[in-house]
This record gives C-alpha cells, sequence and structure tokens, in this order.
C-alpha cells in the first residue's frame, strides 16, 4: 500500500483505530524518519484522543487514555537494556483495554502475544511511504 504524503498516514492511522479490537498490539518497523510516529499520531486521533502524541524516544513510552481504554507508544531505539522497560511492557500487554504501539521492538518482541500485527513502513525515493502488513 502506498502513502503518499502525511495526511495519508494520519488518515491511514485513523482507519485502523476503527478496525482494532482491545487488546491489541502493534509493531511498527521502519527507518527513521519514515512515520512510525505519525502512523501512531493518526491512530490516536482515530480513537478519539486530542492530547498531541509526540515521540517517546527519551521517556521510552507514553500513555494516552481514550473513552474506554488507553494507548501505550513505546520507542525502544537505541535502548540496549530495555531491563525494567520490559517489566512495564509485559504488564502492559497483560491489559486488556491497552492498544500497545511499540517502535524499534528488537529485543522486546519475544514478550509480543501471537495476535501482534506488524506494520513495516519504508520510504521510497520519490518521498512517498510504502507501507507492508
Ligand atoms: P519515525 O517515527 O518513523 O522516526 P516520524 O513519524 O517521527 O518517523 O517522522 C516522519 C516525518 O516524515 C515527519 O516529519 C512527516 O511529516 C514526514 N513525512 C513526509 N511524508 C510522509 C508520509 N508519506 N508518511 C509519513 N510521514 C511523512
Ligand atoms: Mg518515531
Amino acid at each position: 500500500m502506498k502513502i503518499n504524503s502525511e495526511a495519508e498516514m494520519l488518515e491511514f492511522g485513523q482507519d485502523m483505530a476503527k478496525k482494532l479490537t482491545l487488546p491489541a498490539v502493534i509493531e511498527l518497523i521502519g527507518d527513521v524518519g519514515a512515520g512510525k510516529t505519525t502512523f501512531t499520531r493518526g491512530l490516536a486521533q482515530g480513537l478519539g484522543i486530542s492530547e498531541p502524541v509526540t515521540s517517546p524516544s527519551f521517556t521510552i513510552s507514553k500513555r494516552y487514555n481514550f473513552p474506554g481504554g488507553e494507548l501505550v507508544h513505546y520507542d525502544f531505539y537505541r535502548l540496549e537494556d530495555p531491563g525494567l522497560m520490559s517489566e512495564e511492557l509485559s504488564e502492559t500487554l497483560l491489559d486488556p483495554h491497552t492498544i500497545t504501539v511499540v517502535e524499534w521492538a528488537g529485543g522486546v518482541t519475544n514478550l509480543f502475544p501471537e495476535n501482534t500485527q506488524h506494520i513495516q513502513i519504508s520510504l521510497n525515493d520519490d518521498g512517498s511511504r510504502t507501507i507492508s502488513l
């Protein structure tokens, strides 16, 4: 699937939000700048979250409430030892009211349930993105 603009990526995230059933786990795969956080922003909008979604790179996780649940957004970029954060992630994954989105899952993919959705975003030479599910 081809995504031609940031607006289309937000729309894709919003559409995805409508199709999800709780609990859900989404692993986002793609280079820096591919659009993983932008997708998550669209997802949050689709869930009715009005708070702006920003990259959790420094805090590693960010949580946003929406009616009926919680979106938890992780980014394990350059975190060599997920340590305590992987324990937090495990607890989050046990919560039935949660949508968990993970960027740079690296060493924690073993914690993911079988029904985890893997979304790969690749950046094309013309600036568009290609999404593979
Ligand atoms: P990541 O989280 O994968 O590192 P971000 O979502 O933070 O990436 O950044 C993607 C950047 O690329 C944003 O500045 C966004 O505006 C820009 N961009 C341009 N075109 C697209 C597109 N088609 N899809 C997503 N982002 C795009
Ligand atoms: Mg990001």
